[in-house]
């Protein structure tokens, strides 16, 4: 038997038929030894039986013809555009082919050699022909079944000489080990790993390549699921958390204080979480809910719930901005709280709410950090600031991180490190925006999850128009001109220029400017940028809040948090520059009252994308709705990330096509690590996972 280890130490000039010239080609596909060359799978597969013969083409289809190259020509348009011609005969008839911008293709197609092509069928001047078809140099494949490889044109390889090689690799290995013990494949109906790597590569039917892949795919969903929830299941076993008090009469009497009912999901969500941090194990949890589902209430009772018990809670945010705003909106809410002051025994102090970020001075940081370390400060607000080591807590509780995707697993274990001694604080992790169940489950795999999947009542839901040309725009101006007229305020938010606060907050200034001159003249217009002062920034918001200025003009600083239920109006400039979810989560500023709002989005679409994002942010106000259309639209790659363990493993597994199956390795994988906490019993899986992790996940899983 063989395993992928024992693969992973062979290099590929191994091979019969490798050269160095060979090697060296590889090398760019990232192909270096034997396992990265039978685990480099076909992009999709020739099925001979659907092949067309040139004269029973139709004008107008689709089609896939083999034929061999009669004559290849390259010269400029007149539009100074590069152009190959190729002329094909297959026997029947003859196919003209033209390739723009793509010089190389002169050197890929040479005369004389078989070629399969598959576009769209033309008829131009009385012959058949293809505009920039996808062209498979399969050499004289006899198989009805032909896989293609990916990328091999562009290392100067063909399709079949990957093919031939693969195929040596599979001649050479007898039997490859199966990870996956017996009753799981039995149970799953998937398909042995042995039979799997040979039909990927090798398959008699597309059925049977399907198959393949479904297996292969799973494997590497189930790789990743079991690190994940063997990291889970080492917090809970050797982290010592703190019991804590969760019946206390400060987290009721902070839900008395509240204006409004709880949701039914908030109750749920709180309860959820009173159950963790009572727990023994310290709480790793994702609260996971769209714009205005009311997470920062959820949030809060959490840290009283460390509070109450004589603890201290810190809340994390990945902005200054966001940190600010946290701090005022928590302020606000504990306004009316008290605790038992240790000062004198029958006193009362309010909650202290403090705030840390890179802005606080040298002595209001000392002064704090005094007041952390003595106990008189209970919640802490603060940046990335937090994780610095100087900041020290008496006993750090809960710790609420709100994230947008931007702090990474190893900043929560910072976090976590901060506990009283030994003692880890029990962690939420709150994200700003949806995302799809199937990607949680692998971005946030290692933590248990609650969705608040239910808004406060009362709210009318935000009409979204995109405004795609002037006449269009010009009635987005009217209606914030009418809202104005009838006391409502609205918000303007300008281009994201570059990737830069300075030219951003620029861009917003002027931006300002000429609106006061212009659509909204006579217009009170405020101003908020990221650029500003702390203090002129509260000052701005604070005469929106009062309902000085009509109009606040900003940049996306007012992303989050913004909280002004007189606002009816929201309009982003350029929206097609922004993606779904910050679109969304700007739209989310209204529709906070019981008035109807409206989001206008500017800006003509920049191709096919940026239109499908603004048709559909008009079609849905659906957050989880539109996570899945972003990541439909964007792939997975930009929601893992490459700092997402074990990204780079997932080769044939998508999060976006596979969803059953992520939940199913999911499901496995909580299996096999219950029965096998070490994977002792499962060496081959063992054996795997470690060729796919770093040293440091390997010293952090393995340790004995
Ligand atoms: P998000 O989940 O986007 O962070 P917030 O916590 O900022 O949402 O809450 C959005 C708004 O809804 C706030 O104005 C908040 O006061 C209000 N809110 C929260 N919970 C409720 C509720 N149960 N009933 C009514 N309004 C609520
Ligand atoms: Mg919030």
């Amino acid at each position: 038997m063989t395993s992928l280890s024992k693969l992973a130490g062979i290099g590929v000039d191994e091979l019969r038929g490798v050269g160095a010239k060979h090697a060296e080609a590889l090398g760019v596909l990232g192909i270096e030894t034997v396992l990265d060359l039978v685990t480099f799978y076909p992009r999709r597969y020739l099925d001979r039986t659907n092949q067309a013969e040139i004269s029973e083409l139709a004008e107008g289809e689709q089609a896939m013809v083999l034929a061999t190259i009669k004559k290849v020509t390259s010269r400029r348009t007149r539009q100074g555009r590069m152009m190959v011609e190729a002329d094909l005969f297959d026997g029947t008839s003859y196919l003209h082919l033209s390739f723009f911008n793509q010089p190389w293709r002169a050197k890929q197609l040479r005369e004389a050699t078989p070629v399969i092509v598959f576009g769209k069928v033309e008829r131009f001047r009385g012959r058949w022909q293809m505009t920039n078809p996808v062209v498979d140099l399969v050499g004289d494949r006899t198989g009805r079944i032909v896989p293609v490889y990916p990328q091999s044109e562009k290392a100067g390889l063909m399709t079949w000489q990957l093919a031939d090689w693969v195929a040596e690799a599979l001649r050479r290995v007898p039997a490859f080990d199966d990870p996956l013990p017996r009753r799981w494949r039995d149970e799953l109906d998937l398909a042995g790993r042995d039979w799997a790597l040979r039909h990927i590569h090798q398959p008699e039917t597309v059925a049977a390549a399907q198959k393949a892949r479904g297996r292969l795919a799973f494997d590497e969903l189930l790789r990743l699921q079991v690190v994940l929830v063997m990291r889970k299941r080492a917090v809970e076993r050797d982290a010592v958390g703190i019991r804590h008090q969760v019946d206390g009469e400060l987290v009721e009497r902070f839900r008395d204080s509240l204006p409004f009912p709880l949701t039914g999901a908030q109750e749920t969500a709180i309860a959820e979480i009173a159950v963790d941090m009572a727990g023994p194990h310290p709480m790793h949890r994702l609260l996971q809910g769209d714009v205005g589902s009311g997470k920062t209430v959820v949030a809060v009772a959490a840290l009283l719930t460390a509070v109450q018990g004589g603890h201290q809670g810190a809340l994390m945010a990945p902005t200054e901005v966001l940190a600010e705003q946290h701090h005022t909106g928590i302020s606000e809410l504990l306004r009316d709280l008290s605790v038992p002051s240790d000062q004198t025994l029958f006193s009362d102090r309010p909650v202290q709410v403090a705030l840390l970020t890179n802005r606080t001075t040298a002595a209001e940081r000392t002064r704090l950090l005094a007041r952390l370390e003595d106990g008189t400060a209970d919640i802490l607000v603060g940046t990335h600031a937090l994780l610095t080591e100087k900041v020290a807590f008496t006993s750090l509780g809960c710790v609420v991180i709100d994230e947008q995707h931007r702090f990474g697993v190893e900043q929560r274990a910072a976090l976590r490190e901060k506990g009283p001694g030994e003692v880890v604080p029990d962690v939420l992790v709150m994200t700003a925006t949806p995302i799809p169940r199937t990607a949680a489950m692998t971005v946030y795999g290692d933590l248990d999850t609650t969705v608040l999947g239910e808004l406060p009542p009362g709210r009318t839901p935000v009409t979204t128009r995109w405004a795609r040309g002037p006449v269009e725009e010009a009635s987005v101006w009217r209606t914030v001109l009418e809202q104005i007229a009838a006391g409502h305020q609205a918000y303007v938010v300008c281009p994201l220029v570059e990737d830069s606060e300075k030219v951003q907050a620029r861009s917003a200034s002027e931006e300002r400017d000429r609106l006061a001159v212009a659509e909204l003249a006579g217009v009170r217009l405020g101003l908020l940028h990221g650029q500003m002062p702390a203090r002129d920034k509260e000052q701005e918001m604070e005469a929106f809040r009062n309902r000085e200025t009509d109009v606040l003009v900003s940049t996306t600083v007012i992303e989050v948090g913004v909280d002004v239920p007189n606002a009816t109006v929201m309009v982003i400039e350029d929206a097609d520059r922004f993606g779904i979810a910050q679109l969304h989560q700007l739209r989310g500023r209204v529709g906070r009252g019981s008035d109807q709002s409206w989001c206008f989005l500017l800006g003509e679409g920049r191709g096919p994308e940026s239109e499908e994002r603004l048709v559909a942010l008009e079609r849905s106000t659906d957050g989880f709705e539109l996570a899945e259309v972003d990541l439909e639209l964007r792939g997975e790659g930009t929601i893992l990330g490459t700092r997402q363990k074990g990204a780079t493993d997932l080769k044939l597994a998508s999060l976006r096509r596979d969803k059953q199956l992520v939940a199913t390795a999911r499901q496995v994988a909580f299996a096999l690590v219950d029965e096998y906490p070490g994977l002792e019993g499962l060496p081959e899986l063992a054996d795997e996972i470690g060729l796919l992790l770093d040293e440091e996940d390997r010293a952090f899983l393995f340790k004995s």
